[in-house]
């Protein structure tokens, strides 16, 4: 085959994700696995039971619609109106998508030119880089600095040039659980408006905010025909392995991001969507009922953590928390992530792989709460045997 290597330069070094490579390591040490973000335990039994009726009723076991079937469709469009008073036309602005993961993907794919520059909030989620290296486009990070975590918004400023094309950001944010002000996203909302650029924004973790609320940018002056909006069933309702996501825009941008989606997947989960169709039709009560369960977790395991002697950076949103491993006498996450199951038989993410500018990073460790009261009183106890 010669010399060249086989893959591309655009992929040079992606390697493999690290949580792959940390619950792969969870597995074979028999850890407690707080690295990748599932939960252990599964979503409602109606939910799941709505899956197992159209399996069996033969509803979506062949090729549902490319864009999705419509029940979801009208769900999302339902969703994005009770919650955020947003109006989305089901059968021109809502695309189903395998994930958030494809959903990024495809807008990524759709919107960016090569050369193009994507501004992002590092610590950046892992496929962002991936996605805006696969479009042949450079991303600009704008660096989360800790303790706070907020975004430096006169420096935003500085970043943009001609050549950027879109706003890629995260609220609220994994792994940082930085949740975005109104004040904040109007003042990147201008900025877009300004400059004319699109803006991508990544709301999976929107029903897991505990201070504030979550607010959609797409909702601001001058955002809606500029913003993709994107979202997933895997955080909201506890079933990760079903990879059923969704895009809400205008349908300008949705078409375009529908081009890049059929040639990536065409379709995914035909019986998963109707069953999603449903868990987005649930109650008030169930979001109310999932945010305060996964409050009373986030207590758990920062109380643990902080007894274990970590310094912990309490998360506004998601289910993670981005802790300090210096109090420890530790400065290397990655060196630490690596030996901790051996440690002490459990698994954390460094959060220095999420970032261009890995000194900002480097002593930060993310665990996840989003496991059984127990599991996280075990992995508490556990790592307290790291003092
Ligand atoms: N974006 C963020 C910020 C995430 O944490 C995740 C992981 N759930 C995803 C996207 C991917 O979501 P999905 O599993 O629906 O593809
Ligand atoms: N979103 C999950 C996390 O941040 C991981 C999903 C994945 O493995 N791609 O832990």
């Amino acid at each position: 085959m010669g010399t060249r290597p086989l893959l591309n330069r655009r992929l040079a070094g992606m390697g493999t994700t690290i949580f792959a490579e940390m619950s792969a390591l969870a597995t074979a040490t028999g850890s407690i696995n707080l690295g990748q973000g599932f939960p252990d335990t599964d979503g409602p039994e109606e939910v799941r039971e709505a899956a197992v009726r159209a399996l069996r009723e033969g509803r979506g076991n062949q090729y549902p619609p490319g864009p999705g079937i419509p029940e979801l469709r009208t769900a999302i469009a339902e969703h994005q109106q009770r919650f955020y008073g947003l109006t989305y036309d089901p059968d021109t602005e809502v695309l189903v998508t395998a994930g958030a993961t494809e959903a990024i993907a495809a807008t990524l794919l759709a919107l960016l030119e090569p050369g193009d520059e994507v501004i992002a909030f590092e610590p950046f989620y892992d496929s962002y880089a991936a996605c805006i290296a696969m479009a042949g486009a450079f991303r600009v990070p704008l660096t989360l600095r800790a303790p706070s975590f907020r975004p430096d918004l006169d420096e935003l400023r500085t970043l943009i040039t001609p050549r950027t094309r879109l706003l890629l950001i995260n609220t609220p944010h994994n792994p940082t659980g930085l949740v975005l002000t109104p004040a904040e996203l109007a003042a990147i909302a201008q900025l877009a408006v300004e400059h004319d650029l699109l803006v991508v924004v990544d709301e999976v973790y929107e029903h897991l905010v505990f201070s504030g609320a979550h607010h959609p940018i797409a909702a601001l002056p001058g955002m809606r025909e500029r913003t993709v909006s994107i979202s997933s069933a895997g955080k909201t309702f506890s079933f990760t392995g079903w990879k059923v996501g969704w895009v809400t825009a205008n349908s300008a941008l949705v078409s375009a991001v529908r081009t890049a989606k059929q040639y990536l997947t065409y379709v995914s989960a035909g019986p998963f969507q109707y069953a999603v169709a449903e868990a987005l039709r649930l109650p008030d009560g169930y979001f109310e009922r999932f945010r305060a369960d996964l409050l009373h977790k986030r207590g758990l395991l920062s109380d643990g953590l902080s007894a274990a002697g970590f310094g912990v950076f309490p998360p506004e949103g998601t289910y993670f928390i981005t802790t300090d491993i210096t109090p420890l006498g530790e400065k290397d996450g990655v060196e630490f992530c690596r030996a901790l199951p051996q440690r002490c038989g459990v698994v954390a993410i460094p959060n220095a792989v999420f970032y261009d500018n890995t000194e900002a990073g480097q002593s930060l460790v993310r665990f996840t709460f989003c496991k059984k009261d127990s599991t996280l009183q075990e992995a508490a106890d556990r790592l307290r045997r790291l003092r």
